[in-house]
């Protein structure tokens, strides 16, 4: 989620005067959270707590929703971790894409598709934006609702407000997340998201929830946390209509692949080029990169039944292609390594593999693939 989508905002849907209904999400029956993402004791946070306390109350947070907000909330080191490791790893276009759409997000996808194809047809004739679109947002933002994020979102939002860097805008979110409490919407429990307070489905912080969240259901809730992907998906087509998605308009095609002519765009030197259309920019309000949106449009038609992309990327910086990189994973995995999906992906399983393969060999333990490493493994 990204500032391009937090300045679009507008406040707001009214809210009641409840402190908080009852919520749409069970008690969920997944593993407990790792101890870095469970509230730890920290002094400084408790005092940067009181203060907000107070803003909150100005900005209309009511007591009651304010007290059982921030019950059991508190201060997550493991989200300001992420948040640093997010600001270092960069991954290529090409990693981006490969992980979008390897072979089992492909299945999950069009396993999806045919579940939810109902809801989606539905969706589009509402909105007039393409399932395929609809259905790969879903796929790129929570691998079609596999993780919807289940760090309470209250503690995420608070954490990064109170660790400062962007605070405004986190403080933003936290306030907003408290919002949907005071609504009803969902309940403390209920109101969980990935690290960085992105919510259920298609991801959408709270700020965006409270602007775009659509009841498609006609439930009376606006869930987008829950099991049935209707209401979120609904939100996603609702917000590109709303910035201008044209119905019936592709997002682009690879350049030269099709009949399209005109601006192109490539995203990773060396890679394939892209003919895009003004949909394309639609896309990137929902997230603006480059990367996010050529990968929702490479997606969506994989998932209408397209071909893999035509074109090839140059070698990484180690002087690897990813067919180069999927023998080093092939290798280790060989010899007993856990390197985690077998896509040409260095990830953190496959690094970890490689610098215990380099530690096993007496070499200089780097976690890197390179060619040295290669033809080692060969
Ligand atoms: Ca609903």
């Amino acid at each position: 989620m990204t500032p391009t989508r937090r300045r679009l905002l507008t406040l707001m849907t009214a809210w009641s005067l409840a402190a908080c209904g009852p919520g749409p999400v069970p008690a969920q029956d997944t593993p407990a959270l790792p101890a870095d993402l469970r509230p730890q004791a920290n002094a400084a946070f408790d005092a940067w707590l009181s203060g907000f306390r107070g803003r909150a109350a100005a900005r209309g947070i009511s007591p009651a929703a304010l007290e059982a907000g921030l019950a059991g909330a508190g201060y997550l080191p493991g989200v300001v971790r992420r948040d640093r490791t997010q600001i270092q790893t960069r991954r290529s276009f090409e990693d981006y894409l490969s992980i979008a759409t390897s072979d089992a997000r492909l299945a999950r996808g069009r396993a999806a598709l045919r579940r939810h194809g109902g809801t989606l047809a539905a969706i589009e004739a509402r909105f007039g934006v393409s399932r395929h679109i609809v259905a790969a947002i879903w796929g790129v933002e929570s691998a079609f609702g596999e993780r919807r994020g289940r760090i309470p979102v209250v503690s995420a939002t608070a954490t990064l407000a109170f660790d400062g860097r962007r605070g405004a805008f986190w403080e933003d979110q936290l306030i907003a997340a408290l919002r949907i409490l005071q609504a009803g919407e969902t309940t403390p429990d209920g109101l969980r998201g990935s690290w960085a307070g992105a919510m259920g489905h298609t991801q959408f912080i709270p700020t965006s929830y409270l602007a775009h969240a659509v009841d498609f259901d006609g439930d009376g809730r606006r869930d987008v946390w829950g099991d049935d992907p209707a209401d979120a998906l609904a939100a996603t087509a609702s917000y590109l209509a709303r910035n201008g998605w044209r119905s019936g308009l592709p997002w682009g095609e690879e350049a030269g692949t099709g009949p399209l002519s005109g601006r192109t765009i490539r995203p990773q030197a060396g890679g394939p080029r892209f003919t895009v259309t003004r949909n394309f920019d639609v896309l990137k309000r929902y997230n603006n990169s480059d990367f996010y949106a050529a990968t929702v449009g490479h997606l969506a038609d994989r998932l209408a039944g397209g071909g893999p992309l035509r074109g090839s990327f140059p070698p990484d910086a180690n002087g690897l292609t990813r067919a180069d990189r999927i023998a080093v994973q092939r290798a280790l995995a060989k010899r007993g390594y856990e390197v985690g999906p077998i896509d040409g992906v260095i990830g953190p399983a496959s690094a970890a593999a490689i610098r215990d393969f380099q530690a096993a060999q007496g070499l200089a333990v780097t976690g890197q693939a390179d060619r040295a490493l290669l033809a080692r493994l060969q």
